[in-house]
Order: structure tokens, then sequence, then C-alpha cells
């Protein structure tokens, strides 16, 4: 099993406490692509940073090949690399002057193997059709919804992960930038091979590419099935 959640419970401690995640338990294969959804509330996006190590679970845990994340056993750092996020708000994750900045960032603070960042760089915008010449020395504060969320995607595969899971990619695309975002997973998960966790509103787009679909509702995992099952 590549992931595996194991009783996982959160809760936000603030004044009153928020319980996101109320007792999930879950297997991702490797190679699988899955569709993740679920009404907004229902606790997604805080599944999705517990399976990359961003939010340590109040309770359970979430093993990666076996491996406790939150244990001994590997470091959160290699998990970071292995489990790629792409953020809800792609503003989350764009922070330097730079487009080439900022998708550098990752493989030179997590650490890089083999290629020059450069080529890193080079090859990750190559994967989401964005123009290394073009765009390197953009801000990334001045692009267009679709190509901040292409180089918020750029970011997290030039650490090479195994895993990439993308929370509500297409939000604010219009119909082309959603059907090119679909070709891209569609290619990344067929051509590359990643195991792909896809959370969406849109039931089409898990129709269109998932294996398998979980669904949330206040916490839970209430199902577990095939899209046409859901
Ligand atoms: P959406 O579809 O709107 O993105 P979601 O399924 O991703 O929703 P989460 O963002 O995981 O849902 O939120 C689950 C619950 O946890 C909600 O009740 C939310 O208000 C709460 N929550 C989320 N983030 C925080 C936070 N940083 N602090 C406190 N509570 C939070
Ligand atoms: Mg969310």
């Amino acid at each position: 099993m590549l992931l595996e959640v194991s009783d996982l419970r959160h809760v936000y401690q603030l004044e009153d406490p928020v319980v996101a995640l109320d007792g999930i338990n879950a297997g991702i294969e490797s190679g699988e692509f899955i569709g993740l959804v679920g009404h907004t509330g229902s606790g997604k996006s805080t599944l999705a940073q517990t399976l990359n190590g961003l939010i340590e679970p109040t309770e359970g845990t979430v093993y990666y090949r076996g491996q406790d994340i939150f244990g001994e056993e590997i470091s959160l750092r290699e998990i970071r690399k292995k489990v790629g996020l792409v953020f809800q708000y792609p503003e989350h994750q764009l922070f330097e002057e730079t487009v080439a900045e900022d998708i550098s960032f990752g493989p030179k603070n997590l650490g890089l193997e083999g290629e020059t960042i450069e080529e890193r760089v080079r090859k990750s915008l190559d994967l989401v059709g964005l123009d290394y010449d073009e765009f390197r020395d953009r801000s990334p504060f001045n692009l267009s919804g679709g190509q901040q969320r292409r180089v918020a995607i750029a970011g997290v595969l030039a650490l090479k992960p195994e895993v990439l899971i993308l929370d509500e990619p297409s939000a604010a695309l219009d119909p082309e930038g959603r059907k090119k975002l679909l070709d891209l997973l569609a290619d990344l998960h067929g051509n590359m091979g990643l195991t792909i966790i896809l959370i969406t509103h849109r039931m089409e787009q898990v129709a269109r590419l998932a294996d398998r679909v979980l669904v949330m509702k206040n916490g839970g995992l209430v199902l577990d099935g095939t899209p046409e099952e859901v």
C-alpha cells in the first residue's frame, strides 16, 4: 500500500474546537487515480494536508509505504518530496519574485539529485505546458489564474513526487483551461505513472479520470467506490 490512513481524527483547537476529520480509514495503491469529493467544509483540504505531513492529526496517523510519517522511520522532509500537494489557493504556494525561483524553491530546500536546478525548472515548466524562456523571469503574481495554477503544479512536480494531490485545481478556470488541466492530469497519470488524488466539486472530472472515488461528509468517509457507484 502506498498511502494508508488509520483512524484519522483532527480537531482544530479554536475557542470552539472544530472536528475536521472524524475517524477516517483508507488505503491508496500506487498508480491509482483517486477522486476526493464532498461538500464544502467536509474535511477534504484537511485530509490532503495530513497526507503530506503539513497537519499532524490529533489522533491516528498516515503511513507511507508502511512507514508512519509522523514517526521516526521517515522524515517529513522526505514525505514532502514524495507526496506533492498543490494547495487549494495557489497564492499560498507562490511567494518568490520570479517563476523560476518559485519552482526551484522546493528542490533547493528539500534536496535535489541528478540535474541542475535550471534543468529541473525547465522540465517542470515543460510538463505543465509553459515555455521556460517566456515565463522564467515573470512575477508569479502577474500571471493569469490558470498560469498561476500551472506554476504551482510545476513547483510540486519539480520535487519529482510519487503522489500528486491537487486541491480543487480547476477553480477559476474557464472551460478551455479546465480541459487543458484535465489533459495534463491524464498525461501525468497515464504516461508518467503518478498516483493522483484530485479534490474537486465537479463529478464530471472524477467520472472522466478517476479509478476510485472517496466521498467525505462531516469529516468522515461515507463512500469508497468506482465513479459509477457514487
Ligand atoms: P472546501 O470544499 O470548502 O474547500 P473542505 O472539504 O476542504 O472544504 P476543510 O477546509 O478541510 O474542508 O475544513 C473542514 C472543517 O475544518 C471546516 O469546518 C472548517 O471550517 C474547519 N477548518 C479548516 N481549516 C481550519 C483552520 N485552519 N482552523 C480552524 N478550522 C479550520
Ligand atoms: Mg478545501
